[in-house]
Protein backbone atom coordinates (compact mmCIF):
# COMPACT_ATOMS: atom_id res chain seq x y z
CA UNK A 1 0.00 0.00 0.00
CA UNK A 2 1.43 3.08 -1.02
CA UNK A 3 1.56 6.25 1.33
CA UNK A 4 2.38 9.00 -0.97
CA UNK A 5 -0.94 8.71 -3.14
CA UNK A 6 -3.53 8.80 -0.26
CA UNK A 7 -1.78 11.91 1.20
CA UNK A 8 -1.36 13.94 -1.54
CA UNK A 9 -5.09 12.46 -2.53
CA UNK A 10 -6.13 14.18 1.27
CA UNK A 11 -3.93 17.06 0.62
CA UNK A 12 -6.77 18.29 -1.56
CA UNK A 13 -9.23 17.19 0.09
CA UNK A 14 -8.42 18.85 3.34
CA UNK A 15 -8.13 21.81 1.78
CA UNK A 16 -11.88 21.78 0.76
CA UNK A 17 -12.40 20.50 4.60
CA UNK A 18 -10.83 22.93 6.34
CA UNK A 19 -12.29 25.64 4.22
CA UNK A 20 -15.80 24.33 4.97
CA UNK A 21 -14.57 24.00 9.10
CA UNK A 22 -14.21 27.81 9.10
CA UNK A 23 -17.45 28.71 8.29
CA UNK A 24 -18.81 25.55 10.77
CA UNK A 25 -16.42 24.53 13.34
CA UNK A 26 -18.94 21.71 13.83
CA UNK A 27 -17.48 20.21 10.37
CA UNK A 28 -13.93 20.09 11.80
CA UNK A 29 -13.82 16.14 11.89
CA UNK A 30 -9.83 16.18 11.79
CA UNK A 31 -6.91 18.70 12.05
CA UNK A 32 -5.17 19.24 8.19
CA UNK A 33 -2.33 17.16 7.02
CA UNK A 34 -0.97 21.27 7.21
CA UNK A 35 -1.90 21.19 10.90
CA UNK A 36 -0.32 17.84 12.10
CA UNK A 37 2.97 18.79 9.78
CA UNK A 38 3.32 22.50 11.62
CA UNK A 39 3.65 20.56 15.68
CA UNK A 40 5.67 17.81 13.83
CA UNK A 41 9.41 18.72 14.35
CA UNK A 42 8.66 18.93 17.98
CA UNK A 43 7.13 15.94 18.30
CA UNK A 44 9.43 14.54 16.42
CA UNK A 45 12.37 15.60 18.63
CA UNK A 46 10.43 14.14 21.72
CA UNK A 47 10.31 10.71 20.18
CA UNK A 48 14.22 10.91 19.40
CA UNK A 49 14.58 11.44 22.77
CA UNK A 50 12.27 9.08 24.64
CA UNK A 51 13.95 6.42 22.13
CA UNK A 52 17.59 7.27 23.00
CA UNK A 53 16.72 7.29 26.84
CA UNK A 54 13.65 4.28 27.73
CA UNK A 55 12.89 3.43 30.94
CA UNK A 56 11.89 0.32 32.66
CA UNK A 57 8.41 -0.59 33.82
CA UNK A 58 7.21 1.44 37.10
CA UNK A 59 11.03 3.74 36.54
CA UNK A 60 9.63 6.20 34.26
CA UNK A 61 10.74 8.98 36.48
CA UNK A 62 12.71 11.22 33.96
CA UNK A 63 10.19 10.07 30.78
CA UNK A 64 6.64 10.95 32.94
CA UNK A 65 8.90 14.22 33.87
CA UNK A 66 9.27 15.19 30.26
CA UNK A 67 5.58 14.39 29.19
CA UNK A 68 4.50 16.41 32.34
CA UNK A 69 6.51 19.63 31.79
CA UNK A 70 4.92 19.79 28.10
CA UNK A 71 1.62 19.03 29.46
CA UNK A 72 1.47 21.73 31.72
CA UNK A 73 3.21 24.46 28.68
CA UNK A 74 -0.14 23.32 26.69
CA UNK A 75 -2.49 24.21 29.88
CA UNK A 76 -3.42 20.45 31.09
CA UNK A 77 -3.97 20.31 34.90
CA UNK A 78 -1.30 17.70 35.79
CA UNK A 79 -1.07 15.72 38.47
CA UNK A 80 1.96 13.13 39.22
CA UNK A 81 2.80 10.44 40.71
CA UNK A 82 -0.47 8.97 39.84
CA UNK A 83 0.07 4.91 40.82
CA UNK A 84 3.68 4.70 40.63
CA UNK A 85 4.46 7.13 38.21
CA UNK A 86 2.18 8.17 35.76
CA UNK A 87 0.80 11.28 35.15
CA UNK A 88 -3.03 12.82 34.94
CA UNK A 89 -3.49 15.86 32.91
CA UNK A 90 -6.82 17.32 32.49
CA UNK A 91 -8.31 20.02 29.90
CA UNK A 92 -11.71 20.85 31.04
CA UNK A 93 -13.59 23.40 28.03
CA UNK A 94 -17.24 23.43 29.02
CA UNK A 95 -19.92 20.96 29.09
CA UNK A 96 -19.76 17.48 27.25
CA UNK A 97 -18.53 14.26 27.76
CA UNK A 98 -15.43 13.05 29.88
CA UNK A 99 -13.08 11.29 27.78
CA UNK A 100 -9.84 9.26 28.47
CA UNK A 101 -6.22 8.78 26.54
CA UNK A 102 -3.84 6.93 27.18
CA UNK A 103 -0.29 6.39 26.66
CA UNK A 104 2.21 3.89 28.22
CA UNK A 105 5.64 4.98 29.07
CA UNK A 106 7.67 1.86 29.74
CA UNK A 107 10.09 0.34 27.61
CA UNK A 108 11.78 -3.27 27.76
CA UNK A 109 15.06 -4.92 29.02
CA UNK A 110 15.90 -5.53 25.39
CA UNK A 111 19.71 -4.61 23.71
CA UNK A 112 18.50 -2.70 20.84
CA UNK A 113 20.34 -4.00 17.15
CA UNK A 114 18.49 -1.28 15.11
CA UNK A 115 22.06 0.10 14.46
CA UNK A 116 19.95 3.28 14.04
CA UNK A 117 21.71 6.21 14.24
CA UNK A 118 19.14 7.19 17.13
CA UNK A 119 19.39 4.06 19.15
CA UNK A 120 19.37 3.18 22.30
CA UNK A 121 22.28 2.56 24.37
CA UNK A 122 20.75 2.47 27.68
CA UNK A 123 21.75 -0.03 30.42
CA UNK A 124 20.69 -0.21 34.32
CA UNK A 125 21.38 -2.68 36.30
CA UNK A 126 19.31 -4.61 38.43
CA UNK A 127 18.99 -4.58 42.67
CA UNK A 128 21.41 -7.23 42.42
CA UNK A 129 23.36 -5.84 40.21
CA UNK A 130 23.30 -7.37 37.09
CA UNK A 131 23.41 -5.23 33.88
CA UNK A 132 20.03 -4.86 31.62
CA UNK A 133 19.96 -3.53 28.61
CA UNK A 134 16.64 -1.28 27.89
CA UNK A 135 14.54 -0.50 24.66
CA UNK A 136 11.35 0.94 23.52
CA UNK A 137 10.61 -2.36 21.67
CA UNK A 138 7.09 -1.94 21.62
CA UNK A 139 7.00 1.43 20.50
CA UNK A 140 6.04 3.50 23.65
CA UNK A 141 8.10 5.96 22.73
CA UNK A 142 5.78 6.18 19.30
CA UNK A 143 2.61 6.40 21.16
CA UNK A 144 4.23 9.29 23.87
CA UNK A 145 4.79 11.80 21.25
CA UNK A 146 1.69 11.10 19.56
CA UNK A 147 -0.45 11.95 22.66
CA UNK A 148 1.81 14.89 23.08
CA UNK A 149 1.20 15.83 19.87
CA UNK A 150 -2.77 15.06 20.00
CA UNK A 151 -2.08 17.00 23.21
CA UNK A 152 -1.29 20.31 21.70
CA UNK A 153 -3.87 19.82 19.04
CA UNK A 154 -6.78 19.50 21.01
CA UNK A 155 -5.73 22.48 23.07
CA UNK A 156 -4.91 25.11 20.50
CA UNK A 157 -8.08 23.96 18.77
CA UNK A 158 -10.76 24.62 22.08
CA UNK A 159 -13.29 25.90 19.68
CA UNK A 160 -13.70 22.68 17.98
CA UNK A 161 -15.07 20.80 20.73
CA UNK A 162 -16.38 20.45 23.89
CA UNK A 163 -16.33 18.88 27.31
CA UNK A 164 -13.37 17.31 29.28
CA UNK A 165 -10.29 15.61 28.48
CA UNK A 166 -8.05 13.28 30.40
CA UNK A 167 -4.82 12.63 28.76
CA UNK A 168 -2.97 9.63 31.42
CA UNK A 169 0.73 8.69 30.34
CA UNK A 170 1.00 5.62 32.29
CA UNK A 171 3.53 3.48 33.52
CA UNK A 172 4.79 -0.58 33.33
CA UNK A 173 2.40 -1.56 30.22
CA UNK A 174 4.70 -4.58 29.84
CA UNK A 175 3.88 -5.71 33.31
CA UNK A 176 0.20 -5.09 33.14
CA UNK A 177 0.70 -3.27 36.52
CA UNK A 178 0.47 0.31 35.55
CA UNK A 179 -3.45 0.52 34.79
CA UNK A 180 -4.55 -0.96 37.81
CA UNK A 181 -2.21 0.79 39.91
CA UNK A 182 -3.67 4.01 38.30
CA UNK A 183 -7.36 2.98 38.82
CA UNK A 184 -6.13 1.87 42.44
CA UNK A 185 -4.67 5.16 43.56
CA UNK A 186 -7.81 6.93 42.24
CA UNK A 187 -7.68 7.62 38.67
CA UNK A 188 -11.57 7.10 38.35
CA UNK A 189 -12.62 8.96 41.68
CA UNK A 190 -10.24 11.94 41.95
CA UNK A 191 -10.50 12.93 38.48
CA UNK A 192 -13.56 13.36 36.48
CA UNK A 193 -14.68 10.33 35.92
CA UNK A 194 -14.55 9.31 32.19
CA UNK A 195 -17.63 8.74 29.83
CA UNK A 196 -14.80 6.80 27.41
CA UNK A 197 -11.11 5.61 27.33
CA UNK A 198 -8.76 5.34 24.24
CA UNK A 199 -5.90 3.75 23.44
CA UNK A 200 -4.18 2.97 20.24
CA UNK A 201 -0.87 0.58 19.67
CA UNK A 202 1.46 0.39 17.15
CA UNK A 203 1.35 -2.57 14.91
CA UNK A 204 4.24 -4.60 13.14
CA UNK A 205 2.10 -6.35 11.23
CA UNK A 206 0.43 -3.83 9.32
CA UNK A 207 1.68 -1.25 6.99
CA UNK A 208 1.73 2.51 7.71
CA UNK A 209 -1.26 4.23 6.40
CA UNK A 210 -3.90 0.81 7.49
CA UNK A 211 -5.29 1.37 11.03
CA UNK A 212 -6.58 -2.03 12.41
CA UNK A 213 -9.52 -2.66 15.34
CA UNK A 214 -11.25 -5.40 16.62
CA UNK A 215 -14.69 -5.22 17.99
CA UNK A 216 -15.10 -7.62 21.24
CA UNK A 217 -11.81 -9.21 22.75
CA UNK A 218 -8.88 -8.49 21.19
CA UNK A 219 -5.86 -9.45 23.61
CA UNK A 220 -5.68 -11.93 25.57
CA UNK A 221 -5.76 -12.37 29.56
CA UNK A 222 -2.25 -13.96 30.80
CA UNK A 223 -1.67 -15.60 34.11
CA UNK A 224 2.05 -17.03 35.62
CA UNK A 225 2.00 -20.02 36.84
CA UNK A 226 5.24 -21.29 38.60
CA UNK A 227 5.32 -24.95 39.09
CA UNK A 228 7.86 -27.12 41.64
CA UNK A 229 8.03 -31.16 41.35
CA UNK A 230 9.64 -32.65 43.81
CA UNK A 231 11.18 -36.14 43.82
CA UNK A 232 14.30 -37.26 45.79
CA UNK A 233 17.45 -36.91 44.63
CA UNK A 234 20.62 -39.45 44.05
CA UNK A 235 23.08 -41.10 41.53
CA UNK A 236 22.19 -41.16 38.01
CA UNK A 237 23.39 -44.18 37.92
CA UNK A 238 21.71 -45.88 40.56
CA UNK A 239 17.87 -44.13 39.30
CA UNK A 240 16.06 -47.09 41.27
CA UNK A 241 17.01 -45.68 44.61
CA UNK A 242 15.33 -42.13 43.89
CA UNK A 243 12.57 -40.37 42.48
CA UNK A 244 13.05 -38.79 39.36
CA UNK A 245 11.69 -35.42 39.45
CA UNK A 246 13.12 -34.41 35.58
CA UNK A 247 11.16 -37.35 34.08
CA UNK A 248 8.03 -36.12 36.10
CA UNK A 249 8.47 -32.88 34.99
CA UNK A 250 8.93 -34.04 31.04
CA UNK A 251 5.58 -35.73 31.54
CA UNK A 252 4.01 -33.27 33.28
CA UNK A 253 5.34 -30.51 30.20
CA UNK A 254 3.77 -33.21 27.16
CA UNK A 255 0.79 -33.42 29.91
CA UNK A 256 -0.28 -29.66 29.99
CA UNK A 257 -0.58 -29.67 26.69
CA UNK A 258 -3.85 -32.26 26.56
CA UNK A 259 -5.34 -29.19 28.29
CA UNK A 260 -5.50 -26.93 25.09
CA UNK A 261 -5.82 -29.95 22.67
CA UNK A 262 -8.02 -32.62 24.76
CA UNK A 263 -10.12 -30.69 27.47
CA UNK A 264 -11.13 -27.22 25.87
CA UNK A 265 -13.71 -26.03 23.36
CA UNK A 266 -11.55 -25.84 20.13
CA UNK A 267 -13.62 -22.25 19.81
CA UNK A 268 -12.47 -20.94 22.45
CA UNK A 269 -8.91 -20.14 22.43
CA UNK A 270 -6.06 -20.90 24.99
CA UNK A 271 -2.78 -21.26 25.14
CA UNK A 272 0.20 -22.81 27.85
CA UNK A 273 3.29 -22.37 27.45
CA UNK A 274 6.31 -23.73 29.42
CA UNK A 275 8.69 -21.07 29.01
CA UNK A 276 11.42 -22.69 31.54
CA UNK A 277 12.02 -25.59 33.00
CA UNK A 278 15.12 -25.70 35.45
CA UNK A 279 16.52 -28.57 37.38
CA UNK A 280 19.85 -30.64 37.83
CA UNK A 281 23.30 -30.05 38.25
CA UNK A 282 25.40 -32.65 36.64
CA UNK A 283 24.84 -35.12 34.17
CA UNK A 284 25.16 -38.15 37.17
CA UNK A 285 22.87 -36.61 39.27
CA UNK A 286 19.03 -36.69 39.99
CA UNK A 287 18.12 -33.65 41.22
CA UNK A 288 15.09 -33.44 44.35
CA UNK A 289 13.52 -30.61 42.47
CA UNK A 290 12.46 -29.21 39.00
CA UNK A 291 10.79 -25.88 38.30
CA UNK A 292 8.60 -24.89 35.50
CA UNK A 293 7.50 -21.50 34.31
CA UNK A 294 4.23 -21.09 31.93
CA UNK A 295 2.40 -18.57 30.58
CA UNK A 296 -1.21 -19.20 30.26
CA UNK A 297 -4.06 -17.54 27.68
CA UNK A 298 -7.28 -17.14 27.69
CA UNK A 299 -9.85 -14.85 26.67
CA UNK A 300 -13.22 -16.11 28.67
CA UNK A 301 -12.95 -15.93 32.27
CA UNK A 302 -15.02 -19.01 32.87
CA UNK A 303 -12.16 -21.02 30.72
CA UNK A 304 -9.53 -19.00 32.23
CA UNK A 305 -10.72 -20.66 35.56
CA UNK A 306 -10.65 -23.89 34.12
CA UNK A 307 -7.30 -24.10 32.61
CA UNK A 308 -5.89 -22.99 35.49
CA UNK A 309 -7.48 -25.82 37.98
CA UNK A 310 -6.74 -28.50 35.17
CA UNK A 311 -2.75 -26.90 35.26
CA UNK A 312 -3.14 -27.82 39.12
CA UNK A 313 -4.69 -31.09 38.50
CA UNK A 314 -1.92 -32.55 35.56
CA UNK A 315 0.70 -31.38 37.70
CA UNK A 316 -0.56 -33.36 40.80
CA UNK A 317 -1.86 -36.23 39.13
CA UNK A 318 2.03 -36.65 37.43
CA UNK A 319 3.53 -36.12 40.51
CA UNK A 320 1.76 -39.24 42.06
CA UNK A 321 1.43 -41.24 38.86
CA UNK A 322 5.80 -40.70 39.52
CA UNK A 323 5.74 -41.70 43.04
CA UNK A 324 7.06 -38.05 43.93
CA UNK A 325 7.35 -37.41 48.01
CA UNK A 326 5.25 -34.70 48.17
CA UNK A 327 2.14 -32.76 46.05
CA UNK A 328 4.10 -30.34 43.36
CA UNK A 329 3.72 -26.13 44.65
CA UNK A 330 1.56 -24.58 41.88
CA UNK A 331 1.73 -21.21 41.94
CA UNK A 332 -0.24 -18.94 40.11
CA UNK A 333 0.19 -14.75 39.43
CA UNK A 334 -2.64 -13.19 37.34
CA UNK A 335 -0.89 -10.84 35.00
CA UNK A 336 -3.36 -8.99 32.89
CA UNK A 337 -7.15 -9.32 32.34
CA UNK A 338 -8.50 -10.08 28.56
CA UNK A 339 -9.24 -7.17 26.59
CA UNK A 340 -12.70 -6.02 25.76
CA UNK A 341 -13.02 -3.61 22.66
CA UNK A 342 -16.88 -1.84 23.72
CA UNK A 343 -18.75 -3.10 19.89
CA UNK A 344 -20.68 -0.06 19.88
CA UNK A 345 -17.71 2.55 20.48
CA UNK A 346 -15.70 0.65 18.21
CA UNK A 347 -18.25 0.63 15.44
CA UNK A 348 -18.97 4.54 15.85
CA UNK A 349 -14.78 5.88 15.84
CA UNK A 350 -14.65 3.16 12.63
CA UNK A 351 -17.39 5.27 10.73
CA UNK A 352 -15.52 8.73 11.18
CA UNK A 353 -12.25 7.08 10.77
CA UNK A 354 -13.03 5.65 7.73
CA UNK A 355 -14.34 9.18 6.71
CA UNK A 356 -11.55 10.29 7.33
CA UNK A 357 -8.60 7.98 6.23
CA UNK A 358 -10.61 6.18 3.82
CA UNK A 359 -13.01 3.40 3.78
CA UNK A 360 -10.30 0.68 2.75
CA UNK A 361 -7.37 1.99 5.22
CA UNK A 362 -9.41 0.94 8.43
CA UNK A 363 -9.69 -3.06 8.61
CA UNK A 364 -10.81 -5.59 11.11
CA UNK A 365 -7.92 -7.55 11.96
CA UNK A 366 -8.17 -10.92 14.42
CA UNK A 367 -7.73 -10.77 18.12
CA UNK A 368 -4.16 -11.85 19.44
CA UNK A 369 -3.58 -14.12 22.60
CA UNK A 370 -0.86 -10.89 24.23
CA UNK A 371 -2.29 -8.45 26.34
CA UNK A 372 -2.57 -5.27 27.12
CA UNK A 373 -3.42 -3.78 30.67
CA UNK A 374 -5.62 -1.37 28.72
CA UNK A 375 -8.66 -4.27 29.67
CA UNK A 376 -8.95 -2.54 32.80
CA UNK A 377 -10.73 0.49 31.82
CA UNK A 378 -13.64 -1.69 30.19
CA UNK A 379 -13.47 -4.03 33.12
CA UNK A 380 -14.16 -0.06 35.52
CA UNK A 381 -17.52 -0.10 33.39
CA UNK A 382 -16.25 2.76 30.60
CA UNK A 383 -16.94 1.70 26.91
CA UNK A 384 -13.31 1.63 25.65
CA UNK A 385 -11.75 0.75 22.18
CA UNK A 386 -7.86 0.27 21.45
CA UNK A 387 -6.85 0.63 17.86
CA UNK A 388 -4.07 -0.41 16.32
CA UNK A 389 -1.78 2.04 13.89
CA UNK A 390 0.61 -0.03 11.04
CA UNK A 391 3.81 1.09 11.44
CA UNK A 392 6.24 -1.18 9.09
CA UNK A 393 7.58 0.82 5.84
CA UNK A 394 4.85 0.37 3.08
CA UNK A 395 7.63 -0.94 0.46
CA UNK A 396 9.01 -3.23 2.86
CA UNK A 397 5.82 -4.49 3.86
CA UNK A 398 4.75 -5.21 0.69
CA UNK A 399 8.49 -7.44 0.02
CA UNK A 400 7.39 -9.79 3.16
CA UNK A 401 4.26 -10.04 1.81
CA UNK A 402 5.56 -11.72 -1.23
CA UNK A 403 8.47 -13.17 -0.01
CA UNK A 404 6.90 -14.24 2.95
CA UNK A 405 10.03 -13.27 4.61
CA UNK A 406 8.86 -12.56 8.30
CA UNK A 407 8.98 -9.09 9.57
CA UNK A 408 10.75 -7.83 12.99
CA UNK A 409 7.93 -7.93 15.37
CA UNK A 410 7.22 -5.94 18.70
CA UNK A 411 9.23 -6.99 21.48
CA UNK A 412 12.15 -7.90 18.93
CA UNK A 413 15.76 -5.82 18.92
CA UNK A 414 15.11 -5.06 15.75
CA UNK A 415 11.69 -3.41 15.67
CA UNK A 416 12.03 -0.36 13.99
CA UNK A 417 8.59 1.75 13.03
CA UNK A 418 8.73 3.93 10.26
CA UNK A 419 8.03 6.77 12.50
CA UNK A 420 7.40 9.76 11.15
CA UNK A 421 4.21 8.78 9.10
CA UNK A 422 3.42 6.14 11.82
CA UNK A 423 3.07 9.13 14.20
CA UNK A 424 1.56 11.73 12.18
CA UNK A 425 -1.26 9.15 11.44
CA UNK A 426 -1.41 8.26 15.32
CA UNK A 427 -1.90 11.92 15.69
CA UNK A 428 -4.44 12.10 13.41
CA UNK A 429 -6.16 8.69 14.58
CA UNK A 430 -6.43 9.79 17.98
CA UNK A 431 -7.78 13.62 17.38
CA UNK A 432 -10.38 12.30 14.63
CA UNK A 433 -11.63 9.75 17.49
CA UNK A 434 -11.51 12.96 20.39
CA UNK A 435 -13.24 15.53 18.04
CA UNK A 436 -16.06 12.65 17.20
CA UNK A 437 -16.75 12.19 21.08
CA UNK A 438 -16.42 15.92 22.10
CA UNK A 439 -18.08 17.63 19.05
CA UNK A 440 -20.50 19.82 19.76
ZN1 LIG B 1 4.84 -4.69 24.64
ZN1 LIG C 1 3.11 -2.18 23.99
Amino acid sequence: MSRTTPALLSGFLLLAVSTAAQTNPANWKTPSAEQVNAIYPEVESLYLDLHRTPELAMHEQQTAAKLAERMRALGYEVTTGVGGTGIVAVLKNGKGPTVLLRTDMDALPIEEATGLPYASHVVVKSDSGTSIPVMHACGHDIHMSSWIGTAKLMATNRDRWQGTLILIGQPAEETGEGAPAMIKDGLLTRFPKPDFALAIHDSANQPVGQVGFVPGYAFAAADSVDITIYGRGGHGGRPQSTIDPVVIAARTVLALQTIVSRETNPLDPVVITVGTIHGGTKNSIIPDEVKLQLTVRTYKPEVEKRVLASIERVAKGEAMAGNAPKEPLVKVTHAANAMYNDPELTRRLVATLRGVLGQGNVVEIEPTMVFEDFAEFNLAGIPSADFLVGAVEPGKFAAAQQSGAPLPQLHSSTWAPDYAPTIKEAITVETTELLELLKH
